[in-house]
């Protein structure tokens, strides 16, 4: 159930999720919290164990694909524009279904879709966007970079995606090979930054992370061949780590829902395989991690929290890998401020639960124990 902009709503006795043993109040006024108060310890059990409720802040996904709906582009082009529309209004409902409130598209959605789909649709769901991505057809030069950009800035993108190194469609010995010049990476980013964008990397790894930490980007993304040193470097740099772990796993197994060819397959297991070291270097240096799925298909929207349980697999506690998901995410899209916490005048973006989240064992127990999504903003909010 999707509950948008309650203009007052309370909870009482409500336990909020990853704090232990201590119930609160919880008063919400125009889509804000307006108070959050703890209660005193009672003696005996207040409410029936079946009527216990947990409230965790809105999920946040910092890397989605909304507006794809295949995993190669070509079969999108085949569908009709009407057909291609319904799936994403689909992909829109299904990841506000499944507790995540707010997104950061890293590419292919523009916001004059994104405006569109939560209006004409009623989804309230918060994206950030990057529009379009600049890759390796883009690296040449200064000058074209920059006419690029400027087509990006008019579309109302806040952030600059960046390909700066080759994907599951490369070979393994070729993957961390960039695809931009030194001197073009760093324009792209100075450009971004005068024109206040953000920018985030798709990475493999290698010496483009280098790039990323001296130019300042806000979140590199992928990095499983992060190294331990470049991990440290991150972490003084302040640059953001958004490894997006579940996906590779999917992407691996040949008979998973993407279903991709055994040559893709051995990619994705190489990639999922070095992904646990890169997690366990950035956790060691503090790097601030952020949750992401890059989920781009209708078998995977929906499913986002799945990330939650590859994060405490390759080696993230319970704690940390909900604060990817929250808190970290929230300051990694710059609204650290009014997002990712359940705290007095946040934003009422939130998720009830009739079971513990904390005790979960796994992402289908805990999304079967939402009983409802709750959002701070109406459409009308979001498309100012
Ligand atoms: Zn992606």
């Amino acid at each position: 159930m999707l509950h948008k902009r309650p203009a007052l709503q309370t909870f009482s006795g409500i336990s909020i999720a990853g704090i232990q043993d201590k119930r609160f109040d919880i008063v919400i006024q125009d889509g804000r919290f307006s108070s959050v108060v703890e209660l005193e310890p009672q003696l005996e059990e207040p409410a029936h164990p079946d009527q216990r409720l947990w409230i965790s802040p809105g999920i946040i996904d910092l890397h989605t694909h909304l507006a794809w709906t295949d995993f190669d582009h070509d079969d999108q082009l085949k569908r009709s524009s009407r057909e291609i529309e319904a799936m994403q209004a689909d992909a829109f409902a299904a990841t506000l279904r499944t507790g995540v409130t707010t997104a950061r598209d890293a590419g292919g959605i523009l916001p004059s879709t994104i405006r569109h789909l939560v209006q004409h649709y009623l989804q309230p769901l918060r994206v950030q966007t990057s529009s379009d991505m600049l890759g390796a057809a883009d690296a040449r030069g200064i000058q074209h970079l920059g006419a690029r950009m400027a087509q990006i800035f008019d579309t109302g993108a806040g952030w600059i995606k960046i390909m700066a190194t080759g994907g599951l469609g490369a070979p393994a010995e070729k993957v961390v090979e960039p695809n931009f010049s030194e001197e073009e990476f760093a324009f792209i980013v100075r450009n971004a930054h005068a024109h206040h964008k953000k920018v985030l990397v798709h990475t493999w790894g290698g010496v483009t992370i280098d790039w990323s930490t001296q130019a300042g980007v806000e979140s590199i993304e992928h990095g499983m061949f992060l190294s331990e040193a470049q991990a440290g470097r991150l972490a003084e740099a302040g640059v953001a780590f958004v490894p997006t772990t579940s996906i590779y796993r999917i992407a691996a197994d040949p008979k998973g829902v993407l279903g991709l060819n055994p040559v893709i397959c051995d990619r994705a297991a190489r990639a999922a395989e070095a992904h646990a070291k890169a997690i366990g270097y950035a956790k060691k240096a503090g790097v601030c991690i952020g949750f992401g799925t890059d989920y781009a298909t209708p078998a995977l929207h929906g499913y986002n929290l799945q990330e939650l349980d590859t994060l405490m697999e390759y080696g993230l506690t319970r704690a940390e890998a909900w604060k990817s998901a929250t808190e970290s995410a929230a300051g990694i899209l710059g609204s650290g401020n009014e997002l990712g916490r359940i705290a007095e005048g946040y934003i009422a973006d939130a998720v009830i639960y009739n079971a513990d989240p904390y005790q979960a064992r796994n992402a289908e127990q805990l999304r079967s124990s939402i009983v409802s999504v709750m959002t701070g903003a109406q459409e009308s909010d979001l498309i100012k």
